[in-house]
């Protein structure tokens, strides 16, 4: 199964991407967290990929592709995976389509998370990863049980670079240049799934993901 996570940062991508993977049994692939890697150990990506992400902007597209495309070829990844972050724009989406057309398997589904910009803006300030399993938190609304340790495998929680309100920012501006012309793209393919997720409606990410997992297994 072929699962795209769609919207905008803070939206809870991960949180969702990361439950259905650990139900469903398939790979969460997070462009982010790969470029995240790469900075950490200092690779020629990673330090090409920081000039982008510090300023909010997109890694190219051919960059960017072929990092994806190379991450599907993975034995882990031939029963289908969910794409946290992947694709962020037209041109991505297109490249996808070609790399899921030779692979002969098929987009299954779009779950496309909309948020409150005000919300957006305090759930990244707010939120925390953990350095090791990438499980995602948020000190206010789900933090963990002992202030800055995972709570699943016990590593430190860190703060992201990018999380700070001026990156955010420019994070947003860039989603809805770039990436927000995807809804409509995949709408027209009749794959777009809606989910707002929000505090003020008491919806979070797990609540979705709880719903499609019911639905799927129904
Ligand atoms: P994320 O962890 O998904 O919020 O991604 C963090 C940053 O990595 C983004 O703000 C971009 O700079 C970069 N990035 C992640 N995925 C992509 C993508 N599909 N295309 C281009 N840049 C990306």
């Amino acid at each position: 199964m072929i699962i795209i996570m769609l919207g905008a940062p803070g939206t809870g991508k991960g949180t969702v991407a990361g439950i259905l993977s650990e139900k469903m049994n398939i790979p969460q692939v997070s462009t982010g967290d790969i470029f995240r890697k790469h900075i950490k150990e200092n690779t020629k990506l990673g330090i090409l990929a920081e000039k982008y992400i510090s300023k909010g902007e997109l890694v190219p597209d051919e960059i960017t592709v072929d990092l994806v495309k190379s991450r599907l070829e993975e034995p882990d990844a031939q029963k289908g995976v969910i794409l946290d972050g992947f694709p962020r724009t037209i041109k991505q989406a297109e490249e996808l389509e070609k790399i899921l057309k030779e692979k002969q398997t098929k987009l299954d589904m779009v779950i496309n998370l909309t948020t409150p910009e005000d919300e957006i803006i305090e759930r990244v300030e707010n939120r925390r990863v953990c350095q090791n399993c990438k499980a995602v938190y948020n000190v206010k609304l789900s933090p963990p049980q002992q202030e800055g340790i995972c709570d699943k495998c016990g590593h430190e929680l860190v703060k992201r670079k990018d999380d700070n309100a001026k990156t955010v920012k420019s994070r947003l501006e860039t989603y809805f240049e770039q990436t927000s012309q995807l809804i409509d793209y995949y709408n027209k393919k009749g794959k777009l799934r809606t989910e707002e997720v929000s505090e003020r409606i008491n919806r979070f990410g797990k609540n979705v993901a709880e719903d499609i997992i019911k639905e799927i297994s129904e």
